[in-house]
């Protein structure tokens, strides 16, 4: 077992919805915290990178820091994804084996599995066939990132992980109408919906692509526990292990919004990846599954969103 308390923790992205879950659950380690915003350090910089690792010299770090967004982010700021996570995987892992950091995990995503992979998707599925192309640039970026954490432990001995976390919500997320991924996009456009006694709802897509939606406090809750316990090459998928159609989504946030008007599918707009479901076989071989419902992690989202509406109103 890899023990936490103690320790100096570098959670790289602490401002972002996975960051955010990840220091509140660390709130329960007794571990010390380092952090740092964009403006005290671009992760991007590789200087700026060496410099402060150098000064710091965290003893563990969650490299949950990225260039995130739904289908239309990934699919028009391809350059951007593709540049920024990157130069952010590679700065930050080389700068934690430099100096000397313990245990980093690095994080991934059910994106860079090949688009027709079989479901679920197993870990060795990896680099098994083409990607989805909405998400493309991306997905090579995380898979460039767990190929240097697993080439650092093989070369260099280093206790690097690699987690692949499939469609997350809750606390913190993103809900910019174009940039966002579904379930939060959904939240808005039917809390909005409501709130002006419109009609009807768009949603994206035909409906039928298929997604798994884990909690991020689940997901925060699973990195610990790895963090503690796992110390391999290969990667872990992290999920509940159940998708739903986006058409059932919609339905699903519709009725914890309280939106009683109709739903219409916008078929101009990407399905993206049919079906993104994953296998949790080796997570719950060791020993871990996720315990907040959709339905109660829809309801604890929902207000997570309202609370977040009213403070920036104030
Ligand atoms: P993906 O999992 O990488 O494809 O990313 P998204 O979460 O952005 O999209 C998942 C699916 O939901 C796609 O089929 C989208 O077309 C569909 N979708 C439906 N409504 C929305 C919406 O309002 N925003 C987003 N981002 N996707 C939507």
């Amino acid at each position: 077992i890899f023990e936490l308390k103690g320790k100096t923790v570098f959670v790289a992205g602490h401002r972002g919805m996975v960051g955010a879950a990840l220091m509140r659950r660390l709130a329960h380690e007794q571990v010390d915290f380092l952090t740092a915003s964009r403006s005290q350090l671009d992760l991007r910089d590789q200087s700026a990178v060496n410099a402060w690792f150098a000064a710091k010299r965290p003893h563990v770090v969650f490299l949950a820091a990225a260039k995130v967004g739904g289908i239309v982010a990934n699919n028009t700021l391809r350059a951007e994804f593709l540049r920024d996570n990157l130069a952010i995987a590679s700065n930050v892992i080389q700068a934690a084996y430099a100096n000397r950091c313990e245990k980093l995990m690095f994080f991934g995503s059910s994106c860079i599995y090949s688009r027709l992979a079989p479901q679920p998707l197993q870990e060795n599925s990896l680099l098994t066939g083409p990607l989805e192309l909405t998400n493309e640039p991306y997905a090579i970026a995380k898979i460039a990132g767990i190929k240097m954490a697993e080439a650092y432990r093989v070369q260099y001995g280093a206790d690097f992980i690699s987690v692949m976390p499939t469609n997350l919500y809750g606390p913190g997320d993103n809900y910019h109408p174009e940039y966002s991924h579904v379930f939060a996009g959904l939240i808005r456009r039917f809390h909005e919906a409501k709130i002006s006694g419109a009609s009807n709802v768009v949603v994206w897509g035909t409906g039928t692509p298929r997604r798994e939606f884990l909690y991020v406090d689940d997901l925060a809750d699973a990195c610990i526990h790895l963090m503690k316990t796992y110390s391999s090459p290969e990667p872990v998928n992290i999920g509940t292990g159940e998708d739903i159609s986006i058409a059932e989504l919609a339905l699903m946030v519709a009725a914890a919004v309280g939106f009683r008007g109709e739903i219409s599918f916008d078929t101009s707009r990407p399905d993206g990846m049919p079906r993104k479901l994953l296998d949790v076989g080796r997570l719950s071989g060791l020993g871990w599954r996720a315990t907040t419902s959709l339905e109660d992690g829809i309801e604890l989202a929902y207000r997570a969103f309202r609370a977040e509406n009213d403070r920036r109103r104030q």
